[in-house]
């Protein structure tokens, strides 16, 4: 069996079975990347796993996992004022702890290019809330290229890769952990190394760097340009993408992992909607949402998380005063959880009972034994709860932190009766100071 490394160098174009991650690796090495850093955290840890798996000596690649997001964000931003193309990765909450670094980006001139690979968590699978980063895209005036399957994952990373170059501007590619796990085969192209010039290229002409009051509004206008430039550019990419029905007058508009669950729930009906599948969710097209909307009496926005595709389409057809039917989320349940096959078919039966069917209970449910998740067998946690454990009250309140530590939590330990957010476990953020 061919090892993954030796796979991932491999100079030959070809196909592999291979996970969102893993894909996203070989796209980096592809794109010429020369710094990547990270914080660890799902849905996107196998990342790092697959450049780790590179051998040392033939990795083009600089990798760190920083002390935290903030720091990741940094060190890649310093690469790409170098003029390196860079890449930071981290988990959805992770951009919280980047974002007074984040939110800076896109008034910096990014000489190199840099890619900022996010892993949403619909669901809350691995994380303590399931929040929509794409709301800091819209706060930041960042694109965003969201895929929907690992061979997409590959190909928009690429685009990401050198459009941000071509921009000098930063790019999200908004993994959900659906497409961060998914595996599919993945065709990849030839892997050109490139000669490595590591020499800084900063230079103050490509500036300003320094967003003191009499530059920062200068600053904010180059950004919104560029976003602007960036729309104009992409209008017709072919990121996004029409497919086809059998029924003209209805259309759904989607992006990212509630595609794939469409396709799946419409793939028996016999009245499929015509589908505007987004692969450049922010800024949206703005031609291609006016064409879609005005060829269709009815268009249903389907999407994970918040309304953020909904309102703005809203927004587009009212500017354009165009009368179509636009229904978006209808009930609170649909601002919850992964949009899987069931959910999509619940979401859309609601309104169109003639395109499909709601899920039927085909089965009487079986009862299974409870499986809670469990920490790993020698896992270091084991023995600290139980010190923790040995030292506190029955009336101690003791504070949880995210993570695998969340688990103590449970049987046996009970340990950790509020979890806050990362790094909340400590004696100061619980005032008055319960833990004796
Ligand atoms: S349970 Fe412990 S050993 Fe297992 S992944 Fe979590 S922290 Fe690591």
């Amino acid at each position: 069996m061919k090892r993954m490394g030796d796979m991932l160098l491999s100079p030959n174009s070809g196909s592999e079975i291979m996970i969102g991650n893993t894909a996203i690796v070989r796209a980096m090495l592809e794109a010429g990347v020369r710094v990547v850093t990270s914080y660890p955290g799902s849905p996107t840890p196998e990342i790092a796993a697959a450049i780790a798996s590179l051998p040392a000596e033939k990795n083009p690649m600089y990798f760190e996992f920083s002390v935290n997001e903030k720091v990741a964000t940094e060190v890649a931003f310093g690469a790409s004022v170098n003029g390196h193309l860079s890449c930071v990765f981290f988990k959805s909450v992770g951009i919280n702890v980047a974002a007074d670094t984040f939110v800076q980006l896109s008034l910096m001139e990014l000489i190199g290019g840099m890619v900022i690979v996010l892993g949403d968590d619909p669901g809350a699978n691995s994380s303590q809330n399931e929040q929509d980063n794409r709301h800091y895209a819209h706060l930041s005036y960042t694109p965003i290229l969201e895929p929907s399957t690992p061979s997409e994952a590959y190909s928009m990373f690429l685009e990401a890769s050198r459009l941000s170059q071509e921009m000098r501007m930063p790019v999200i590619v908004r993994l959900s952990t659906h497409v961060c796990h998914a595996k599919e085969k993945v065709e990849f192209k030839e892997l050109i190394f490139q000669v490595q010039d590591n020499r800084p290229k900063f230079s103050l002409e490509n500036g300003p760097y320094i967003p003191i009051t009499a530059e920062a509004l200068k600053m904010k206008r180059r950004a919104l340009k560029k976003l602007e430039e960036f729309r104009k550019t992409t209008e017709k990419s072919c990121l996004n993408s029409v497919i086809e029905g059998s029924d003209k007058s209805r259309g759904v508009i989607t992006a990212g992992a509630p595609f794939l669950s469409l396709q799946d729930v419409l793939s028996l009906s016999d009245k499929r909607p015509d589908i505007l599948k987004l692969g450049i969710v922010h800024p949206l097209s703005e031609r291609e949402v006016v064409d879609f909307l005005s060829s269709h009496e009815e268009v249903k926005v389907l999407e994970e998380l918040d309304n953020v595709i909904e309102k703005e389409v809203k927004a587009i057809a009212y500017d354009h005063k165009l009368n179509t039917r636009i229904t978006g989320k209808q009930d609170i349940e649909d601002w919850i959880g992964e949009y899987t096959p069931d959910k999509v078919r619940e979401v859309l039966s609601r309104i169109w009972p003639d395109v499909v069917s709601p899920p039927g209970v085909e089965t009487e449910p079986i009862e299974l034994a409870p499986r809670p998740a469990q920490m790993c067998p020698g896992c270091g946690h084991r023995s600290a709860f139980y010190a923790i454990k040995k030292v506190l009250h029955a009336s101690d309140i003791s504070v949880a932190d995210i993570g695998c530590h969340t688990l103590g939590y449970l049987e046996p330990y009970r340990v950790g009766q509020v979890l806050l957010c990362m790094g909340a476990f400590k004696r100061n953020c619980f005032w008055p100071f319960i833990i004796q």
